[in-house]
């Protein structure tokens, strides 16, 4: 599972491959089957690239995390995490 940081709107995202939880890939990607949202295309880029951050969390923080961004479509506890380790 893969979060992604969204510039424009500060947003997470759960990315895969194949699966995304935002609104475009709901609506477009599965509803309508059009082509995947522009998250899983990054995700597939910087895959390829490697060109990502790998973050270590415990099970607890994890959950944090997605719970977070199932409430409030970002989390605080990610951006802590992300800046303790820079
Ligand atoms: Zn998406």
């Amino acid at each position: 599972m893969f979060l992604s940081k969204e510039s424009g709107f500060h947003k997470d995202h759960i990315v895969g491959e194949r699966s995304c939880d935002c609104e475009y890939f709901l609506f477009s990607t599965i509803y309508k089957e059009k082509d995947v949202c522009v998250h899983i295309k990054t995700f597939i880029i910087a895959s390829r690239r490697e060109d990502f951050v790998k973050l270590y969390v415990s099970d607890l923080d994890f959950k944090e995390i997605l719970t977070e961004i199932f409430a409030y479509g970002k989390s605080l506890k990610l951006r802590k995490l992300l800046s303790l380790r820079e």
